[in-house]
């Protein structure tokens, strides 16, 4: 991510992944670290964290810390307002994709 403008989109697809996945499933901090890897975006705690910090102050995220297989963790899941916010996100992807994919 070596520029600006890219950076920018790239944060922007981060967070439709961070919607979607929190809906599908709780998730916490590093698995979505391994996900986002997955997905071609090398991204640090120091950015994923803050991402999911203020996702959460703005009510789209809900966090619940569990202890797993003796691992707390904090896992985030969606919130009513984020499960309006991904339908929105999706029907705009959707459009997006249709225009610029062709
Ligand atoms: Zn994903």
């Amino acid at each position: 991510m070596g520029n600006k403008i890219l950076r920018k989109v790239f944060l922007a697809f981060m967070r439709i992944h961070i919607l979607y996945h929190a809906k599908k499933e709780p998730f916490f901090g590093l698995w979505m670290i391994e996900e986002l890897k997955s997905h071609g975006y090398k991204v640090s705690s120091g950015t994923i964290y803050p991402i999911l910090h203020s996702m959460e102050e703005d009510g789209i995220l809900v966090s619940e810390e569990k202890t797993i297989e003796g691992k707390v963790r904090k896992y985030y899941s969606l919130t009513g307002k984020g499960e309006k916010i991904l339908v929105e996100v999706k029907d705009k992807t959707k459009e997006l994709s249709r225009e610029i994919m062709e």
